[in-house]
């Protein structure tokens, strides 16, 4: 994942927290990140075609909620990408445009159906060689769930972390003050913000084009790609937003999917899951959420983004 982590604890001056919070996010990277060669991740790539490996209750918990989102969004949602990712390589050394050939010589190593879970023995399977899973986008939300939790149970009241983007908060920044959370522009570099999410005891992820890409020839490909193009996705929005006060996980998954379905497909998708709640940025500098989104939360919106004109769902 190579992710950044920001921890902040205001009332923790004990190094152990943070030696313990930190730890805990390593062990979980090294379990599921393709990125170190003896992952069990990359154990399960290698075992591709060949058998089951079993795993950590971390990563099969994680293959099993992205699979299920997989599912409820008939393959937006894809942990067995890995082959198209690895072939485009965005935001990593070799970056470039595969030729349409190599990109149709992949299309039938990415059916995340053909990834076999056997729970008793927590144990996962590739079944054809070649196959590649990448949980890139939903491993930081795992994270993040774990960090909160072991905070908790320290007996911390507040923090606020970032891990990469995955934001979580929880308690208040002061006794009467919410926390406030930048949202990022989707059009400019890090740090210039579209608005503020006034937050306590909740979890936000946001997923969008900025995040990692790279140019060619004046057009720009970002790093979520759709599985049926075997490209980067293409949709009316910029960046999505997703928050709840549940699961960090399923934000980070949520938000993945909605930016591949787009506005329109997104909110009806996100029907499904009525704890979680979705901000659509479009290419319009139009906002849309879905209903159970209170707009009074997102505070000093820049005046180029606007709410469209509210949408049931
Ligand atoms: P970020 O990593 O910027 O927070 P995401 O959570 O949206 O963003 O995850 C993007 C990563 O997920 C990509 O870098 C890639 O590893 C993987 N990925 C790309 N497209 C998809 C997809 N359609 N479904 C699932 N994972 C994807
Ligand atoms: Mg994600």
């Amino acid at each position: 994942m190579g992710t950044r982590i920001n921890l902040s604890i205001p009332e923790a001056n004990s190094e152990a927290i943070f030696k313990l919070l930190f730890n805990r996010a390593q062990v979980i990277e090294k379990r599921m990140s393709s990125q170190y060669q003896d992952s069990e991740v990359s154990q399960i790539n290698r075992q591709a075609g060949l058998g089951f490996v079993r795993v950590s209750a971390d990563t099969f918990l994680v293959i099993k909620t992205a699979l299920e989102i997989a599912q409820r969004s008939n393959g937006a949602f894809n942990p067995a990408l890995g082959p198209m990712i690895q072939l485009w390589d965005i935001g990593g050394d070799n970056a470039r445009v595969p030729a349409p050939k190599e990109i149709e010589a992949l299309l039938g190593l990415i059916d995340y159906k053909q990834v076999s879970l056997n729970e008793p023995s927590l144990s996962v399977k590739l079944e054809k060689s070649g196959m590649r899973l990448d949980l890139g986008a939903i491993a930081k939300g795992y994270a993040a769930d774990e960090l909160i939790k072991i905070a908790k149970e320290a007996g911390v009241k507040r923090a606020i972390f970032d891990l990469g983007g995955n934001i979580f908060v929880f308690g208040s920044k002061t006794g009467t003050q919410a926390w406030r959370i930048g949202i990022q522009r989707p059009d400019q570099d890090r740090g210039s913000l579209m608005g503020i999410l006034e937050a306590r005891d909740l979890t936000l992820v946001t997923s969008g084009n900025y995040e990692r890409y790279f140019e060619q020839d004046g057009k720009r490909y970002h790093h979520i790609l759709d599985s049926k193009t075997g490209a980067p996705s293409q949709s009316d929005v910029d960046q999505v937003s997703i928050i709840s006060n549940r699961s960090s996980m399923y934000c980070d998954a949520l938000s993945t999917t909605c930016f591949v379905l787009g506005r329109e497909k997104g909110l009806k998708f996100m029907q499904q899951f009525p704890d979680y709640q979705a901000v659509f940025v479009g290419k319009d500098r139009k906002l849309v959420a879905t209903g159970n989104f209170d707009r009074a939360l997102l505070i000093d919106l820049e005046s180029d983004f606007t709410w469209a004109p509210q949408q049931s769902n």
